[in-house]
């Protein structure tokens, strides 16, 4: 971001920045933290925000005119977590024509009818676009681990439904990112991990302001009662799938200023690293350019 430098960016990230799982867990992070970071620090936060977006307004418009590159974004999270007005203010600087948002919800009688990378493949960016995935494939160790019984109704073989099945799925999904990855596809996955106090505290804004009932929802209150089992499973979903070439970000939620500003920065330090350019144009190129302008002229 301008006015911070690329080291000083790199090191602001690095507590959130998971590239190897076999350390990690999740009960060392916080989701209060701010990165020793004020609350009289969210106006020059705001600032830094937008500086973010403008960068990566530009450097969508050269990933596009480049053509090469693909960028996938996964978020994941607990309701109330706040993935939309993440992905709503860290891509609002962005050409539409760009991105393009994914939301998974429970699957489609369609959908179970096929393996469960199937939908998620379906909607992969194409090169020189960003692909925002809101939920993804790892709700396949999230949710459907957490609730055996979705498992069940996903139509698998008996003889394939074994205890080995989550790690399989991790080698799985570890596996397509190496694919994506080497195809040219950059991929980051933010996990906005926000606590079950704070959760409680939004659910009931939700109730309180009028303006905010309709996004109330009574089943995402009874899913409270399994909290502390997402973590768990978040925990070793990341434990099993963070790479450097695919890392992991566990962006601390329960002050969305500070959640915003992390997730940006991460997009802006990975893109920065694809060393994005308009195209160059040749001496051929440059000679058609000419004719074309003494046509237009002549006209
Ligand atoms: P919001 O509530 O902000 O609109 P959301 O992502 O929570 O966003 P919902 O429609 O409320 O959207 O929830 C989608 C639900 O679908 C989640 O509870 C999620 O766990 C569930 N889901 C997603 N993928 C699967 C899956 N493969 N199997 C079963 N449930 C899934
Ligand atoms: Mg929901």
């Amino acid at each position: 971001m301008a006015q911070i430098s690329h080291k000083q960016l790199r090191k602001f990230l690095a507590p959130y920045k998971i590239t190897a799982g076999k350390k990690f867990r999740l009960d060392e992070f916080d989701p209060a933290d701010t990165g020793g970071l004020g609350s009289e620090f969210k106006g020059n936060a705001k600032e830094l925000l937008a500086k973010g977006v403008d960068w990566l307004a530009d450097a969508q418009s050269k990933l596009y005119a480049q053509n090469q590159w693909g960028v996938l974004l996964v978020f994941q999270a607990m309701d109330a977590a706040g993935k939309d007005s993440t992905i709503k203010h860290v891509m609002s600087g962005v050409n539409p024509q760009g991105v393009q948002v994914t939301s998974f919800k429970a699957p489609s009688a369609e959908e179970l009818d096929h393996d469960y990378l199937w939908r998620c493949i379906k909607a992969l960016p194409e090169r020189g676009r960003i692909g925002i995935f809101n939920r993804s494939y790892y709700e396949e160790v999230l949710v459907v681990r957490v609730h055996p019984e979705f498992l069940a109704g996903q139509q698998l073989p008996r003889s394939l439904l074994t205890k080995n099945i989550w790690k399989q799925r991790f080698e799985e999904i570890a596996g397509f990112e190496r694919y994506l990855a080497s195809n040219g596809y950059l991929v980051l996955k933010f996990f906005l991990h926000v606590s079950e106090q704070e959760q409680k505290k939004r659910f009931l804004e939700r109730l309180d302001q009028p303006d905010k009932n309709w996004k109330f929802s009574a089943a995402d209150v009874k899913e409270r009662q399994f909290f502390k089992d997402y973590m768990k499973a978040y925990e070793d979903a990341i434990r099993h799938t963070a790479a450097p070439h695919a890392p992991w970000f566990v962006v601390p939620a329960d002050n969305k200023w500070f959640t915003r500003l992390v997730v940006a920065g991460a997009i802006v330090d990975a893109m920065d690293g694809l060393d994005l350019h308009y195209p160059k144009v040749g001496a051929r190129q440059r000679a058609e350019l000419d004719k074309a302008r003494q046509l237009l002229q002549s006209q």
